[in-house]
């Protein structure tokens, strides 16, 4: 079942999928698309959905009689749409959904980065399934993403997936438009974004949706940086889900740059600056080591240098050795209140307690 060792995927739906006749929501290819996100799901594996269609959902109820259309008619179809999209979502389901809109501000801003990614981490930790958007109705011009493939890459990097797989009306990527070349050949793989690859991609050919075949060539070249195998698959045909669901390829495949955690562990340990040290009682050195736990409250005994929520701090035992790097849920001024204490007293201290980890495993890359 799917690619062995994927066990968190992002998978994008575009609205030419949600809203296939650009006014309302239609489930004629939700339902098999919501198929395999329950196989998945049964399978074990962690799943984020990343959908489009909100103003496309939106158009059938605010009327606006021609091209293009005003921001302002835009931003109420989305506000429309978003609530039928995730409703229709939601009927396909037996399992709770979750909302997640997200504006390029929130995923460029250290804290809300960090915030993001805890709620994610958590609903996925209670089985819900985390849909995620760009916040339409709000974000301008100049703090949009602007198209959800790319907006999915960020999401895929941000929760370490395995794999990002965009679904699309088209079977992947062809060396020019199948469209309007009948020549066109389809390629399943490819090794290395080059700029043979974007000029194969060409402008964009949709009608409904924002993307085109380039944006998911931007998004593939994103995640395969980061280790994420990206798939490009056309998600009206039922055939490429059976497919993937055993184990065999489907679409065009990106085949990833490197190893995922490796592409982690490296922009931990040499790509983020360290903005300050911790140090570690014996108890959370054994656990940092030897059973990849995370670090709590509790088991840190002095705070070094001045840092900020999010910031990336060296962990280090009682001599001083550097053990590993992490991010820090914490200010340098509220770990001084709360190290030493258990986690239950953190809301006691500080008025407020982010997340019950110090610094979570996901976030620490280990010094060896
Ligand atoms: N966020 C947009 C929507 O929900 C879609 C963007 C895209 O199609 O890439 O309508």
């Amino acid at each position: 079942m799917l690619k062995s060792g994927w066990q968190r995927i992002v998978i994008k739906v575009g609205s030419a999928l949600i809203a296939p006749q650009a006014k309302g929501c239609s489930t004629r290819y939700l339902l098999a698309i919501a198929r395999f996100i329950n196989e998945c799901r049964q399978y074990g594996v962690q799943v984020v959905l990343v959908s489009s269609g909100s103003v496309a959902a939106g158009k059938a109820a605010i009327a606006f009689p021609h091209h293009p259309l005003p921001i302002n008619i835009k931003q109420a179809m989305a506000a429309v749409g978003q609530t039928q999209m995730m409703a229709t979502w939601s009927h396909l389901f037996d399992f709770r959904c979750a909302q997640i809109l997200l504006t390029h501000d929130d995923l460029a801003d250290r804290r809300r980065y960090l915030n993001i990614d805890n709620t994610l981490r958590t609903l996925l930790e209670h089985q819900v399934l985390p849909i995620v958007n760009e916040n339409d109705s709000v974000a301008t011009a100049e703090l949009r993403v602007g198209d959800n493939d790319n907006l999915a890459a960020m999401v895929a990097i941000l929760v370490d997936a395995d794999a990002l797989i965009i679904c699309s009306d088209i079977n992947g990527l062809y060396s020019a438009n199948p469209r309007v070349d009948a020549a066109a050949q389809f390629i399943p793989r490819v090794k290395q974004i080059t700029s043979d690859i974007y000029a194969m991609a060409g402008g964009s050919h949709h009608t409904i949706g924002t993307g085109g075949m380039v944006t998911k060539i931007q998004a593939a070249e994103k995640a395969t940086r980061q280790g994420i195998d990206t798939l490009i698959i056309n998600g009206q045909n039922t055939d490429s889900f059976e497919t993937l669901l055993r184990g065999e390829p489907a679409g065009t495949l990106f085949v990833r740059q490197q190893d995922r955690r490796s592409a982690k562990k490296h922009w931990l340990l040499h790509s983020l600056k360290s903005q300050g040290s911790i140090t570690l009682d014996a108890g959370a050195v054994q656990a940092l080591l030897h059973k990849g736990a995370s670090l709590l409250a509790k088991g840190v005994t002095a705070v070094n240098g001045q840092f900020d929520k999010g910031d990336a701090i060296w962990l280090c035992d009682g001599a001083g050795k550097q053990l590993a790097k992490g991010i820090c849920q914490y200010s340098s001024t509220e770990l001084l209140l709360i190290q030493g204490l258990h986690s239950q007293k953190i809301s006691e201290i500080l008025g407020f307690c982010p997340s019950e980890e110090v610094v979570h495993r996901d976030d620490i890359a280990l010094n060896n």
